[in-house]
Parts: C-alpha cells; structure tokens; sequence
C-alpha cells in the first residue's frame, strides 16, 4: 500500500479538508500516476454533497486526472514510466459483456467502476483525483499527446469527452448547424470541439453576459435564451442542440429550433423529470437523446483530436486550499471555464 496526500469530503454537509488514503499495490497490470492536475467537475459537489444519493465517506472526488506515470506492473505493456496520461470518470469495468466488447464501457451491462465514489471489481471503494496518486489498470489510462498542457487536458478527461462524443456521434461538421446550449463547464469545450470538427456553431446561452468568450471560443452566433425573439428568429434552424445544462428546460421550445431530422442530446442532466409534447418530435422526425462520456477508446480519439487542433479547456489553477471556495464559485457559475487543482500544493 501507498500512503498519499488527498482532500477529501467527510459528511455531506462539511467542506472538504486535507487528509492521506491509501492507494493499492501496483498490480501486473496497473500503473501508479504521478497526479499533476485535477479538474473540479459539477458532479464532484453533487457526488461530494450527496445530492445523487448517499456517499461513502471519506470521499476523494476528481475524474479530471492529467500526470505522469511513475510505476508500472509487470505485465504492463500500454504505457511506460515518464509517459504524460490521463485518467477519465471510469477505472474500470466487467470487459466481456456486449458493450465492453465494443469499447463503450461507460454503458458497461454489470455498471462501470467510477473513478471515485464506486465499489472496484476488488471490493475497495475507489478514490479519485484530488490527490497526488492513482493506480489504475493500464487499459483504462489513456495517452496525453504532448502538444496537450497537463492541466488544459485534465478537463477534457471529463467535460471534453461528454461533449466529443455526442457531437461525434451525431455528426458535427462540415455543412452542419450545431447549437450549445449553456457556455460553462461543458459548454465552453463543446463549442471549441464542435468548431474544430467543421460545424456553424451557434450558443445558446441564458443572457448575452459571455457572448465575447462564445464567439472567442470559436462560436458563429450567440443568442440570449431569455430574449423570447430568440426562439422565433432560430426556429427549425439546427441540425444538432446539444444541452449542457443541468436546470430544467422547456424541452418543446428547444425543439421546435430543430430541422428536420434534427437531434437533440443532453448530456446535462436534471434532477427532476422533464416532461414534452410528442407533437414537438413527430412534426419534424425529430429526436431526443441522452449521452453518457464515452468509452476508452473514442476518449484516445478525442485527446488526439484535441492536441490536433491544439484545443484545451479553458482554466483557473487553484492551490488544494481554495478547493471549497471553487466549490461555491462553480455553485453560482463564477468561473471562465473549469477549476483545476494543481496537485504539488497537496504536499
Ligand atoms: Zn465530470
Ligand atoms: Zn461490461
């Protein structure tokens, strides 16, 4: 066992402090990841504060994890000391059922490992990245190309694959209008991603307040949703509306922006039922879709495509300290674009 420095949650309702876990052996498959950063993602408060169920404490969040390779087991043959890697929202998975065999393990039938928070296949409860340590299986650690800075890549780990996948599934490019609603965390990636993959990409945003980091970001148009105009002015207008956002939305007014045969996937995810009008999809054959990260595999393409089109996620370095008050800042939206913990400040 490794003994490492963490922050971690201890209730739902106290902030997070400093404390040390243990991190297992590193196993003939595993690598043992000399963490650098880690991204601060929404699901992390959510997770931390117990919002989508109860937590098991001590919990150490972050599934952002951008580092180095410092160990590896005897049978690794993915990844080499010094290698610069990543680490997403999952550790690991049962790897034979249908979906596994076809590399989209985030829809494991037996359930992904979580990378924190989630029951590993060993009966140990897994702990994530705010923390200077990870060992993780070699197969679910992905290669961080060099032109990628460690801490712009640590958010795509999480915020950069939610948003790559659907825009990749969907068929974000050339020729088509593709529509973000939200420019936060997320957001702020898929617009980037979208633009780089070829899209006319239009924000959706609740007020005009961004609109100069939208279009900064690579964004074509930049409309407030709170301007009712807005709805008339881009209606049946979109090939593609990806929502990033986690309140409650009007899914029918949202619709109606789609064209024909258009699609719209969220990948933010509201407590509450929502509720449509089916009318909204048969007049149009349009769709409504969710999207869930995306497996190992597509994760690669994604940081590959990113280091490509030299595209990182837009941060604010905090020292371990501040994590409690990124918290609140990310509670009430006062960040450009994603916190990052610069893991040297954990001792
Ligand atoms: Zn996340
Ligand atoms: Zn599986």
């Amino acid at each position: 066992m490794l003994t490492v420095n963490a922050y971690a949650a201890t209730s739902a309702t106290e902030p997070l402090v400093p404390t040390t876990i243990e991190r297992r052996d590193v196993g003939p498959h595993d690598v043992l990841i000399d963490i650098k950063f880690a991204g601060i993602c929404h699901s992390d408060i959510h997770t931390a504060r117990g919002d989508w169920g109860p937590a098991s404490y001590p919990l150490v969040p972050g599934h952002e994890i951008a580092g180095i390779v410092s160990e590896i087991g005897s049978a690794v043959t993915k990844h080499a000391v010094g290698d610069r890697v990543g680490v997403g929202c999952m550790v690991n998975s049962c790897r034979e059922c249908v979906n596994c065999l076809q590399g989209e393990e985030q829809f494991c039938v037996a359930g992904n490992t979580g990378t924190y928070g989630a029951m590993d296949r060993d009966g140990t409860v897994t702990q994530g990245g705010y923390s200077t340590h990870v060992v993780v299986t070699e197969d679910f650690v992905v290669r961080i190309p060099d032109a990628l800075a460690l801490d712009v890549a640590a958010p795509l780990l999480c915020a950069g694959i939610t948003t790559y996948s659907p825009l990749n599934h969907w068929g974000a490019g050339p020729g088509k209008k593709v529509a973000i609603v939200g420019l936060g965390g997320l957001g702020h990636v898929a617009v980037k991603i979208a633009h780089a993959m070829g899209a006319e990409v239009t924000v959706l945003s609740q007020s005009l307040k961004k609109q100069e980091d939208g279009l900064r970001l690579g964004a074509d148009h930049y409309y407030a949703t709170n301007d009712p105009s807005t709805f008339d002015q881009l209606a049946g207008s979109f090939d593609l509306i990806l929502n990033t956002v986690s309140a409650k939305s009007d899914l029918d007014a949202y619709l109606s922006l789609l064209a024909v045969g258009g699609a719209m996937v969220n990948v933010g995810a509201p407590a509450e039922p929502l509720s449509l009008n089916v009318f909204s999809l048969i007049f149009g054959r349009r769709s409504y879709a969710g999207s869930l990260i995306g497996g190992i595999r597509e994760t690669q393409e994604m940081l590959d495509f990113c280091a490509e089109h030299e595209l990182g996620a837009e941060i604010e370095v905090i020292p371990a300290e501040k994590i409690n008050d990124a918290y609140e800042r990310v509670l009430a939206s006062d960040v450009r674009y994603r916190f990052v913990i610069d893991t040297a400040t954990l001792g």
